[in-house]
């Protein structure tokens, strides 16, 4: 079996190793269509401890075809089209009794999309293991990966519908952010200084768009389009970049909220006005990851057709050119690549 395994910084190798089998409970899946992330390329060039303790085989956003299933197991058979999400919480911890199942303290990662297979784990079989519906195209169906991530994020927001929201940032997780938005009736802004991604903003549902120039006056422009002159009701930060944060904190409205979505490296700190958050009531919060209520929206989501999901993919590779991708030195401006095993 080939796949891409990564053993350091900057060190990709593609292997060919053992083939598989599904223990109980488990399930073997085929990989059919793989996409890279902002992570992957992360991973790739600072590292992550994550991978690297997984075994280092790269990929998180992959769906597929069981190939074999494991003793025990009857809610999927050999051949079924499925989305075997790439974690599932255990359902018994602290975190899991309170609903937060993206902070499961024993969470299971499975990494492994950018291969010929990879074994899926008895508790994604057991919470996490979808179907794929027939109106799903294959190459779209790991976009549920990045989609349920801002579903949940903005299900934790749980915004008013016809509330004025904007992004910050038009990456694939701002445009996912912007259809997860629009499907609740917000009205939502794009700010992104790409005029590019900006007019794909509008197929994801974005009501307006502003070029973003320099900070303080996008505050401004924000600020002045935006509910006359009080700024928006709910920000969403999708850049993942401290100075972007603290762009965030300020451009909401007073008792607005802020959901500062976008990791940034770690070490990092912002400052934050006590001023707005005591006098002017604005909430603030972090979403991270998915879970798999918001796993089965993504995928229903994922079959409404007049989102053009497709733009999101720039582009298509082997395995044996995935390092020069991850490199920047293919599809430097593609939002995502499809990675062919
Ligand atoms: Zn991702
Ligand atoms: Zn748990």
């Amino acid at each position: 079996m080939r796949a891409a395994v990564l053993h350091g910084v900057g060190d990709l190798r593609v292997e060919e190793l053992e083939d598989l089998a599904p223990g109980p409970g488990e399930v073997l899946l085929g990989i059919e269509s793989a996409l890279t992330c902002g992570t992957d390329r992360k991973a790739y060039l600072r590292g992550h401890p994550r991978y690297l303790r997984s075994g280092g085989v790269l990929g998180h956003e992959y769906a597929g075809r069981i190939l074999a299933t494991g003793r025990g197991v009857t809610s999927v058979k050999e051949g079924d089209r499925v989305i075997a999400a790439n974690s599932a919480p255990c359902g018994g911890c602290f975190q899991c009794e309170r609903e937060r199942w993206s902070l499961c303290e024993n969470l299971t990662y499975v990494f492994g999309g950018f291969a010929e297979a990879l074994v899926v784990p008895s508790v994604v079989v057991e919470h996490n293991l979808h179907l794929l519906p027939e109106t799903l195209p294959m190459e779209i169906a790991p976009i549920y990966e990045p989609l349920a991530c801002a579903l949940k994020a903005v299900r934790d927001l749980a915004p008013q519908a016809s509330s004025q929201a904007l992004v910050l940032g038009a990456g694939a997780l701002g445009l996912l952010l912007t259809a997860a938005l629009a499907r609740r009736g917000v009205e939502v802004t794009v700010l992104d200084p790409h005029p590019d991604r900006l007019d794909l903003a509008h197929g994801y549902g974005a009501t307006a768009v502003i070029a973003a120039r320099k900070e303080s006056s996008d505050v401004a422009t924000v600020r002045a389009t935006i509910n006359a002159g009080r700024g928006p009701e709910l920000v969403i930060e999708a850049v993942g970049q401290p100075a972007a944060w603290a762009l965030a904190l300020e451009m909401s409205c007073a008792g607005g909220a802020v959901c500062l979505f976008g990791g940034c490296a770690a070490g990092s700190s912002v400052e934050l006005d006590t001023h707005r958050v005591h006098y002017e009531e604005v909430v603030v919060r972090g979403s991270h990851h998915h879970d798999p209520f918001a796993v089965a929206e993504a995928i229903e989501l994922l079959q409404d057709r007049s989102v053009p999901w497709k733009q999101l993919i720039g582009g298509e590779v082997g395995l044996d050119d995935l390092e020069r991708v991850l490199a920047g030195e293919l599809y430097p401006t593609a939002l995502k690549v499809a990675v062919r095993a």
